[in-house]
């Protein structure tokens, strides 16, 4: 049995040399630490993209390294107009994402289609019909600190995921179509 005094310095050991934490917890912290985008744009909304890269916004301390392959690419970030000869290979790209995966999708011909949303027999209107959008960034281009802030909710939305919602999320949203238009 511990004396008061003992007792102090064994709690006070322990606080400082022991964490206590979920396996969730340390799960989304290890992912939200290290997300890596595949390179994927389509129009000008890439330029921004682009931006992002370089010294100035320094991407990089989020995490964030962008792959040219989907199969080591846990994020996808949608930069410009998805034509409807794009979408089917923008579905197999992200199929081949391992799971967990997330979607931004960015400014407004991603999101609605934009300004070909009115009479163009080519333009997807919206890439969610096609593969599940996590987060939305409106404008036409959004700047590096919209998404920069985009990659900030994103981070903030992971740590609130459990393994077993993930999972069963990304099942219900499998429902891209061929004959969308
Ligand atoms: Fe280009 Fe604007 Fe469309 Fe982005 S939203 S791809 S900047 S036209």
């Amino acid at each position: 049995i511990l004396n008061p005094v003992e007792r102090t310095a064994v709690t006070q050991e322990l606080s400082e040399n022991v964490i206590l934490t979920t396996v969730d917890d340390l799960y989304n912290w290890a992912r939200l630490s290290s997300l890596w985008p595949l390179m994927f744009g389509t129009a000008c909304c890439f330029i921004e993209f682009a931006a992002m890269i370089g010294s100035r916004f320094d991407f990089d301390r989020f995490g964030l390294v962008p792959r040219a392959t989907p199969r080591q690419a846990d994020l996808i970030i949608t930069a410009g107009t998805i034509t409807m000869k794009m979408a089917p290979a923008l579905v197999r790209l992200y199929e081949q994402m391992p799971e967990p995966k997330y979607v931004i999708a960015m400014g407004a011909c991603t999101i609605t289609g934009g300004m070909f949303s009115v009479d163009s027999p080519t333009a997807v209107r919206g890439v969610d019909k096609l593969i599940p959008v996590d987060i939305y960034i409106p404008g036409c281009p959004p700047r590096p600190e919209a998404i920069m802030d985009a990659i900030v909710k994103l981070r903030k939305k992971i740590s609130n995921n459990s393994i077993q919602e993930r999972g069963s999320l990304v099942q219900t949203h499998r429902y891209y179509s061929t004959t969308h238009k």
